[in-house]
């Protein structure tokens, strides 16, 4: 599982400014998608190698908690609880502050890795105002600047130091040679859509052989089941616990586990509740499941519930809201009533298929030869783009890289259209497809 980083600290010292850092150098082939908004709290975070989860919190305000303010504590309460690691960012500049030492008291009282951010330290690194933090009791104060992006990358390893999960070697070379690969699942998405419902009408149903849970792990929960001889792992995103025969979600909705588990899995069930249409939090979900080039398969749940009416609206809001997504297939289901799951099985392997499916060199250069044929790529100024040939760098998600000349000036229009000669011809479903170009000049 991904490691988990939270910002702490009392307004105006500069958190969102470094979670904007954090999470921003992520593929810019992801950057720009229509339709695509971005939950501020929570994020898929990269520096360098490292990849965590990053949330951002309101303004703490420990002592003056009344109203909106209290409401704010309860939000860095409950990221402080999720985190492994706690970066409490302070301003250099401003000096230290009551309210430090009240978050500091307050950090301490957690038992959590504090790694101190003296933030606004752009030119001053070994400046005498870095001393005074000390009296925090938190240890050394890391100078940084997160607005130019001094001193974060140590700052974030000293967060992340022993933390990361060692590389799985050869983990992907496995899943490609595997006979019968096992495909991990999650069921994503806001409260009460009925993921409970589905993954409990799942295990029950007949052809599916659950086996047991592990007793009572803290971390997110893989139940191994198996279905027509196809093998699963459900990386739970509920806290879900065995009771008697069904399977209960003891924690409330967690943002973090839901990232966590989307990370973690092949493909990604986006549950949507028909009564209710696409709401934002839906959209941000979408969101991670893209950032994170998983495959994904929405389905519409409550299907059973809706008029006509409904229906028409939903399928609108699809449209307008997960645009970013139309490459995954839309079920329509009813979990409690279990309606539509043949056709949701199904979706869910030509998903996985596709994340995974292989493009050798000669076809991709063949196709991409043809492409160029039929339609070449705009002339810029004095250079022409020359695509000369293609090789797959990756799966889950695909990724097409092509060689040649010049391709820094290929239109995103044209890398669309190139997108959907391979889609097309290798039949991909379900799964983004990334094509990055790279120039030999
Ligand atoms: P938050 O309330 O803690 O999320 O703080 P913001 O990220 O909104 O930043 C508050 C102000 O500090 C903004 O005006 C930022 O531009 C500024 N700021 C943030 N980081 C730095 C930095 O590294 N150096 C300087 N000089 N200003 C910064
Ligand atoms: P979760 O929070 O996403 O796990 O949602 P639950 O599985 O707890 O379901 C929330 C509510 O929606 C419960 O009252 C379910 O009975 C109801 N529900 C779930 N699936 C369906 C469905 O397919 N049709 C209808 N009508 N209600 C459903």
């Amino acid at each position: 599982m991904k490691p988990v980083i939270a910002l702490v600290g009392r307004p105006n010292v500069g958190k969102s400014t470094l979670f904007n850092r954090l999470t921003r150098s992520r593929d810019a082939i992801v950057a720009d998608y229509a339709g695509l908004t971005r939950d501020r709290h929570y994020g898929d975070g990269k520096v360098g190698e490292h990849e965590f989860i990053v949330i951002d919190t309101g303004g703490f305000e420990p002592d003056s908690s009344t109203g909106i303010v209290r409401e704010m504590a309860k939000q860095t309460k409950q990221a402080v609880a999720e985190a492994d690691a706690v970066v409490f960012v302070v301003d250099v500049r401003a000096g230290l502050s009551a309210q430090d030492h009240d978050i500091a008291q307050y950090l301490r009282s957690t038992d959590k890795r504090v790694i101190l951010a003296a933030n606004k330290a752009e030119g001053m690194r070994d400046a005498p105002q870095l001393a005074e933090f000390y009296e925090l009791g938190m240890g050394e104060p890391h100078a940084i600047s997160a607005a130019h992006g001094q001193g974060v990358r140590s700052l974030v390893e000293a967060a992340l130091e022993g933390l990361e999960p060692a590389p799985e070697l050869g983990e992907e070379e496995g899943e490609e040679d595997a006979e019968a690969p096992v495909i991990k699942l999650a069921v994503a998405g806001r409260p009460n859509v009925g993921k409970s419902t589905l993954i409990n009408t799942w295990l029950g149903e007949e052809r599916l052989v659950a086996f047991d849970l592990p007793g009572t792990t803290r971390d997110a929960i893989r139940v191994p089941f198996e279905r027509n001889g196809q093998r699963f792992e459900l990386i739970d995103t509920a806290g879900l616990r065995r009771k008697g025969k069904v399977f209960e979600a003891i924690e409330k909705f967690s943002v973090v586990k839901t990232l966590q588990a989307i990370a973690e899995s092949n493909v990604v069930v986006l549950l949507l509740d028909a009564t209710e249409g696409v709401t934002d939090q839906d959209a941000h979900i979408a969101g991670y499941v893209l950032d994170n080039g998983r495959a994904v398969v929405i389905a519409v749940n409550k299907w059973d519930a809706v008029d006509d009416y409904q229906r028409q609206m939903l399928q609108r809001s699809l449209e307008q809201r997960l645009a970013f997504l139309k490459f995954a297939p839309v079920l329509h289901i009813s979990a409690l009533k279990r309606q539509g799951l043949g056709p949701l099985w199904k979706a869910i392997a030509d998903a996985h298929a596709s994340a995974f499916r292989k493009m050798p060199t000669p076809v991709l250069t063949r196709l991409l030869h043809e492409a160029v044929q039929f339609q070449a790529p705009k002339r810029a100024g004095m250079f022409r783009p020359k695509l000369r040939y293609a090789h797959q760098g990756g799966m889950n998600p695909p990724r097409i890289i092509i060689h040649g000349n010049s391709l820094e000036h290929v239109t995103e229009a044209y890398k669309r259209y190139l997108e959907g000669r391979f889609r097309e011809h290798f039949k991909l479903v379900g799964t983004p497809l990334r094509i990055e170009m790279r120039s030999s000049r």
